[in-house]
């Protein structure tokens, strides 16, 4: 372990499961570099999420021994503070209604692959029947306009723990959803703000999530918050060579722990050299 270099940074998990070995790698590799580290429980999808997960990674977290810094943030608990961010950017033009399913984007001719999956073909920018569609309660998500965005917030880049500063290009992504059809936030929104809001210093995660930091940067000029520095630290992989998944029946912390596996053992496994 390194000594802690960082001042602020946090473990963000989402209930929706138990925690695996890759969690106990995000969660050892954050508290190992932050001088302080919160913890924050990413539960704003209701569907997927369950108190019972939450409940047991708090246990599981304190069996792993490891401790937090000042108080858990709940998102579900907040959805007042990200409908005034969604309020303000929308009173500046930077959003719009999308009404598309996603067999609707899936089938859209110019629909492409981007580092987050299928990038939204614009379908609903500028429509003009929106608000008589809006009017009529039909269901619909929001979207940043990331060109509008990018006019306005300038190019973009982060800085990356080991790497330096990276240039960032969030129009790859397309116009990614801001509050979600049937959850009024989104991931996005949710990690740019709270990480802001908590002063998180150094934003530390898995590298699947590498790509998504041109999304947050670029919420971060819009909302003028502060950039944090960002340490995005290698997944653990499956004997298959594949990311460990709970899908995949990556054996669960409780799991190792009722086998028998003392706490170092298990901080052993999920070690990254952090
Ligand atoms: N809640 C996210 C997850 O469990 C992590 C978000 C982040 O660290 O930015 O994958």
């Amino acid at each position: 372990m390194v000594a802690p270099m960082e001042d602020v940074t946090r473990f963000a998990p989402s209930p929706t499961g138990l925690l695996h070995l890759g969690h106990a790698r995000a969660a050892l590799f954050a508290r190992a570099l932050g001088r302080r580290c919160l913890l924050r429980i990413e539960d704003i999808d209701a569907a997927r999420c369950r108190p019972e997960c939450t409940a047991a990674l708090l246990e599981d977290l304190a069996w792993l021994g490891l401790a937090f810094d000042g108080a858990v943030r709940v998102q579900s608990r907040h959805f007042a503070d990200y409908a005034a961010v969604l309020d303000a950017l929308r009173g500046r033009g930077l959003l719009y209604p999308c009404f598309c399913t996603r067999a609707d984007i899936a089938a859209a001719a110019s629909a492409q692959h981007g580092p987050s999956g299928l990038v939204y073909p614009g379908t609903c920018r500028g429509r003009a029947d929106a608000a008589a569609l809006l009017a009529g309660g039909a269901p619909h998500a929001w979207r940043l306009d990331v060109a509008r965005a990018m006019a306005e917030a300038g190019p973009l880049s982060f800085h990356e723990r080991g790497e330096g500063r990276i240039p960032c290009d969030p129009a790859a992504h397309g116009d990614v959803v801001l509050a979600r059809k049937d959850v009024p936030a989104s991931y996005h929104l949710c990690v740019a703000h709270d990480d802001a809001l908590q002063g998180v210093t150094c934003v530390t995660r898995g590298a699947d999530l590498k790509e998504a930091t041109a999304i947050h940067r670029l919420l971060q000029a819009l909302m003028r918050w502060p950039e944090p520095r960002y340490a995005h630290h290698p997944l653990l992989l499956g004997a298959d060579g594949r990311r460990l998944a709970k899908r995949d029946g990556a054996p669960s912390l409780r799991a190792l722990r009722e086998a028998g596996h003392a706490p170092e053992a298990v901080r052993a496994m999920a070690g990254c050299g952090a």
